[in-house]
Parts: C-alpha cells; sequence; structure tokens
C-alpha cells in the first residue's frame, strides 16, 4: 500500500499550471476525469508492482505524461479514419464520404429550426416526404418516390405494402445474400410475403415468371445479384420484358437496384475515363429500370449515389403513396438531416455537378494519370522523410455490393520492408488510423480513396508508425 503513497492528490495536479491550461483547451470536467483514471491507474499499478515510481515529483511528472496521452486520444469509438484501401464503397468504412454541398445542407437544417413538416405558405402541418419529390422525379424519372432508413427498410416496407400475405414471384438465382444480414429470403419473410421462387439459379425464362403469377401473386421482385457474378450457361430475362409480363397479368414488378447508380446519361460524354465508363455502363441504372417500366424501384443512398445511409423506392404514384400510409413507414423514415444530404446530393447529379462534387463520382472519375502523379509526388514526401517506399501497379476495387469483381487501374504507394501485417495494424493505430492493405506482400496505399486534404495527415501518421518500427 505505502508505495502508492508517492501519489501527490488530485487537487493539488489540478492547481498545477500546466493542468489549468489544459483545463482551458478540453474543459475541466474532462481533465479532472481523466486526471482521476490515470491516477487509478498509477496506484494500481505501484501497488501490483508495475510501475517504480519512489518520489512525488517522478510520480507527477509520470501522472502529466498519461494525463496529456490521455487528453489525445479520441474519445470517441467511431473516428474518422483514412482510407487508403482503394476500396471506393467501403462498407465498414462507413461506404460514401459525403460532398461539401450535402455537409453545408445538413448544417443548415441542424443548427436551426426547419420546414421539415411544415408548408410555409399556408403555416399549416406540412409533410416530410415533400422534400425528396421534385429531386427524386428528375433525377430517376419516376411518377414519386419515398425514403427510408437503407434499402433493406424500403425493401420491406414495398413488400409489406404491396404483398403482406400474399405471393412474390421471384427466381432462384435472386435469393441471394447481399451481406450483413441481408438475405433475400429473410427480408421476404420479415415482410409478411410468400416466397415463390421459380426458374433455376442459373437460368429464369420470362416464362418461368408467367407459369407462377396466378391469383394469389402480389408481384413480382427482381434483385440485382449485387455482390457476385454468375458465369457460363446463364440465362436473366431483359427488365422491360418482365416489366411487360408484369403488365400483362396485372401485378406490380419491383426492383431491389442496390447501388443508387442513376445512369450514364446524367453525365457528359467525358465525365469518366473509358475503363470507369465501361464499368458504369455495365451497373443497371435506376432511371433505365424506371424506363423499362419497373414499378417500384429501391436502392441505396450511400453507395454509387455517394449520399448518405438511406433506402429509396421511386416509382408509381399510387404504390408510393401505398408506402406513405403504411404504418410501417414511422418505423423506417429519416431525419432532416438525411433529407438535407439527399436532396443536396441528387441535385448535384440533375444539376451535372456530381463528377466534381460528389466524392464517390470523382474517385471513380479520377485519371489514372492523376493517380500516378499523386502516388509518385507521395512517394517523394515519404521518401524525404525516411521511408522507403516505391510506386506500383495496382488495381482499385468499387466496392459495397456494386459492380461485383469491377475493378479500376491505379497506382500504389508500396511501403518497402518490414513485416506486412504488423505493419498494417501499427498504421490502423497511427492518428488518424489508416486502413491500408497487402500486396503482393507489402503494405500498399492507394490514393484514388484518400481525399487530398487527408494526404498531410496520411504521410504524418505512416512516417509516425514506421519510424517508430
Ligand atoms: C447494398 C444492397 C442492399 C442493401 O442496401 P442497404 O441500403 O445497406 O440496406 C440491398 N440490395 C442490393 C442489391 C444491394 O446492393
Amino acid at each position: 500500500m505505502s508505495r502508492a503513497r508517492v501519489i501527490p492528490a488530485v487537487d493539488r495536479l489540478l492547481g498545477l499550471p500546466v493542468v489549468v491550461t489544459l483545463a482551458e483547451r478540453h474543459g475541466a470536467r474532462r481533465v479532472r476525469q481523466s486526471l482521476d483514471e490515470v491516477v487509478a491507474s498509477l496506484r494500481a499499478d505501484l501497488i501490483a508492482g508495475r510501475a517504480d515510481v519512489d518520489t512525488r515529483e517522478a510520480a507527477t511528472a509520470l501522472l502529466l505524461d498519461h494525463l496529456e496521452t490521455r487528453l489525445r486520444e479520441d474519445r470517441s469509438t467511431l473516428r474518422r479514419v483514412v482510407n487508403a484501401t482503394g476500396v471506393v464503397i467501403h462498407t465498414n468504412l462507413g461506404r460514401a464520404p459525403l460532398s461539401s454541398d450535402a455537409i453545408v445542407a445538413m448544417q443548415a437544417v441542424a443548427t436551426g429550426y426547419s420546414t421539415l413538416e411544415f408548408a410555409l405558405a399556408s403555416g399549416q402541418r406540412g409533410s416530410r416526404h415533400a422534400h425528396l419529390e421534385a429531386a427524386l422525379r428528375e433525377a430517376t424519372g419516376a411518377e414519386a418516390g419515398v425514403a427510408t432508413n437503407n434499402t433493406a427498410a424500403g425493401l420491406t416496407l414495398a413488400l409489406a405494402a404491396v404483398a403482406v400475405g400474399r405471393e412474390v414471384v421471384i427466381s432462384r438465382g435472386e435469393l441471394v445474400e447481399i451481406g450483413g444480414g441481408f438475405r433475400v429470403p429473410d427480408i421476404l419473410r420479415g415482410s409478411g410475403a410468400l416466397l415463390r421462387e421459380v426458374g433455376t439459379t442459373n437460368r429464369t425464362r420470362v416464362a418461368d415468371y408467367a407459369a407462377a403469377i396466378s391469383e394469389r401473386t402480389a408481384a413480382i421482385l427482381r434483385v440485382h445479384p449485387s455482390n457476385f457474378r454468375i458465369e457460363g450457361f446463364t440465362e436473366r430475362p431483359e427488365v422491360s420484358d418482365l416489366a411487360a409480363l408484369a403488365r400483362r397479368f396485372g401485378v406490380p414488378l419491383i426492383e431491389d437496384q442496390g447501388s443508387g447508380w442513376l445512369g450514364l446519361d446524367l453525365f457528359d460524354a467525358d465525365a469518366f475515363p473509358p475503363a470507369a465508363r465501361r464499368l458504369l455502363a455495365q451497373e443497371p441504372a435506376v432511371r433505365d429500370s424506371v424506363r423499362a417500366g419497373v414499378d417500384l424501384v429501391a436502392f441505396s443512398g450511400d453507395k454509387l449515389l455517394g449520399g448518405p445511409q438511406a433506402g429509396l423506392v421511386v416509382g408509381r404514384e399510387d404504390l408510393v403513396a401505398r408506402l406513405r400510409q403504411h404504418p410501417m413507414m414511422r418505423a423506417v423514415r429519416v431525419d432532416k438531416l438525411r433529407y438535407a444530404a439527399l436532396d443536396a446530393t441528387i441535385r448535384a447529379f440533375t444539376d451535372g455537378r456530381a463528377v466534381s462534387t460528389v466524392p464517390v463520382m470523382r474517385m471513380l472519375a479520377v485519371t489514372d494519370d492523376t493517380l500516378a502523379e499523386r502516388a509518385t509526388r507521395l512517394v517523394a514526401q515519404l521518401r524525404a522523410r525516411g521511408v522507403s517506399c516505391a510506386t506500383a501497379p495496382g488495381h482499385s476495387t468499387v466496392g459495397g455490393g456494386s459492380l461485383p469483381g469491377a475493378s479500376l487501374q491505379t497506382t500504389l504507394v508500396r511501403l518497402e520492408g518490414g513485416a506486412p501485417d504488423q505493419r498494417l495494424a501499427r498504421l490502423r493505430g497511427g492518428t488518424p488510423p489508416v486502413i491500408a492493405r497487402i500486396a503482393e506482400d507489402a503494405v500498399c496505399l492507394d490514393l484514388r480513396t484518400v481525399d487530398e486534404a487527408d494526404e498531410p495527415a496520411l504521410i504524418d501518421a505512416v512516417v509516425d508508425v514506421l519510424s517508430g518500427a
């Protein structure tokens, strides 16, 4: 017990000029709390013989050191990181970074009151659904649309509103797991709809759907198998053929499009380099589905749309009205911040600015030359600070269950030497944490997903981590 006597009283420590300065910067409460914690920790270490301090002065110095470290640490578990993996829509790293337009729009409604459910003209209660109406119509060509918490919620709501207790016809090849608890059969079950599978895993024809439609049928569901590809002996109807079939039988066609890719026709012909353009041309587009006659299309707000987490369901006015009136709507609706961010993000597409202002689009539109120049510059800066590295050709992926297996050329910064696994872990522990990946036995940084404004912080983190090796 006596070893802990070298620890000064907390009140004395709080009176030290350096601690007073810290309290001004971090707040008195937080400093007091952190000091209590470091004192408790040192006391435990001394008693257990894990620390060896025998004067009051040495204990004070050590405590101040620990206090400063603790205050510097970010206490949140949700922290900003540098995504140097080259995976553009990285689900584990929060998918799409938002555009400045979206952030400005959120800030405006976040810091004050807003017209969330208020009609300025009449002074009466308004509908929150009004806010995205115009932007969604213009961006997708649909009659109406509604926003939900995410695509899973949007699809569940759509199925509950249209098909509860009745059959939904779906191809066996589309009973997929998208990831993280999203399995199409479970979504169907959760919504109260009954699953009616048709066709086979690799081939399903329009005639298979036609044969399954009866008076029990409430809808046809088409799901974009977004995270894998079936190759070889395969067959899947065109969306327009399914839409024609659905019309013939008078049942709605619902599509889970997933990525929120709106379509190339919103962009100038030279907006993307040829390789990215080819990739995007293969991705089903929401506008094409609407044009083809799909009755309801569900898609994500935070994948290729590049906005906040959300699910958007667009399509026929009467069906969207049923979604809005469904009791589940209240449970899956979005808040003012997301309306603001979604509206600003969608307008960037319709105003023709998305390729320069929406980060996800910017990362897909960046040229190979620009990536090579940035990598070369980063290598020079790192070498100047003693880090052994070189550029290397590599590939970035789009991720987030879009464009399965698709990759784009990039130039990596390869950190030479060291044990890659250990280095990867040390980079994760850096300030800011840097998430990198291993390619050909070395830690590699892909600048496609690194904001240029983050480069100085990335350099500092890499230098800190590798020089401490
Ligand atoms: C990503 C994805 C989902 C899930 O979207 P969330 O917005 O995360 O719920 C559903 N379907 C498809 C086809 C997807 O690609």
